[in-house]
């Protein structure tokens, strides 16, 4: 069985998110380690978080997808913004050991005016400061689709940031594979998503693709734009999403929707891609 599942909001806690997802018909899901537009990050009520714990083992779950917030930027050039970007990291990170196994996935980071080389390396250097050889959570870097100066935008920026983990932090990292981006991003996933694939493999390594953002996009291949769709409506299309969610090489992978959906459209696109894989 597919573990499929959308973002979900956090404002009801988190034994309430796990509660939702089974109720839409999904077994897994993703949410924002804390206010997506920055600020405060809330202390998580222990009792919550065991009671969703519980939950997961007892309906087993596949593997959560959390979000940092988009504003967390470990590359910007402002050290003040900066610091704060660390400081949300080390906090989120600590966080997701309270529900241990799963994935916290980031976008790399924005260089604004700097050197792309220079912000890969600042990059690094956060992820081998905070991630411990035995923490439980995976963090995963995700494709980018190259809008403005994002880091990310190529399987080979991920490659490089990789690289540069310590030996002994390399697999607590990895990658969430976002559809509408890499699409954007100008890999061309509806003509040829079995030499995509391939070049994910060759480059970073299919081991490394721990989770998959399925989406449409509003535009076209290499349009680096990052615009969601909803799946089907866009330029991707149907039959795409629907080979990229069958492909042996991500089976196994948690999947999550992140289009523009009200909860009656993610339940509707939940029972689509469970069909799907049936088929
Ligand atoms: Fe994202
Ligand atoms: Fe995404
Ligand atoms: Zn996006």
């Amino acid at each position: 069985m597919i573990d499929i599942g959308c973002h979900l909001s956090i404002s009801d806690g988190y034994a309430a998110m796990g509660r939702e997802c089974l109720a839409m018909g999904g077994n897994t899901f993703a949410f924002f380690t804390r206010n997506p537009r920055g600020g405060q990050a809330k202390t998580p009520d222990p009792s919550d978080v065991a009671a969703l714990n519980a939950f997961l083992r007892e309906h087993h779950f596949g593997k959560l997808v959390a979000h940092a917030p988009y504003t967390m930027n470990l590359c910007s050039d402002k050290e003040r913004a900066r610091e704060c970007a660390e400081e949300c990291f080390r906090e989120d990170l600590a966080k997701m050991e309270q529900l241990p196994g799963n994935y916290f996935n980031f976008h790399p980071g924005n260089s604004l005016k700097q050197d792309r080389e220079a912000c890969m390396e600042r990059i690094v250097q956060v992820l081998n400061t905070y991630i411990r050889p035995d923490q439980s959570t995976v963090v995963l870097l995700e494709t980018m689709a190259g809008k403005g100066t994002e880091i990310g935008k190529t399987f080979e920026e991920l490659r490089a940031i990789l690289d540069r983990i310590e030996p002994d932090k390399r697999e607590k990292a990895g990658v969430c594979f976002d559809t509408c981006h890499v699409w954007d991003a100008g890999y061309d996933i509806v003509h040829d998503l079995d030499g995509v694939l391939s070049e994910f493999d060759r480059t970073v390594g299919l081991d490394k693709l721990m989770a998959v953002h399925l989406n449409d996009s509003k535009n076209g291949c290499g349009s680096h734009k990052d615009r969601h769709e909803k799946l089907g409506q866009g330029c991707i299309g149907e039959a795409a999403l629907h080979r990229v969610v069958c492909h042996p090489a991500l089976a196994g992978r948690p999947f999550i929707l992140e289009t523009p959906n009200d909860r009656d459209g993610y339940v509707r696109e939940i029972a689509q891609v469970k069909a799907w894989q049936k088929a």
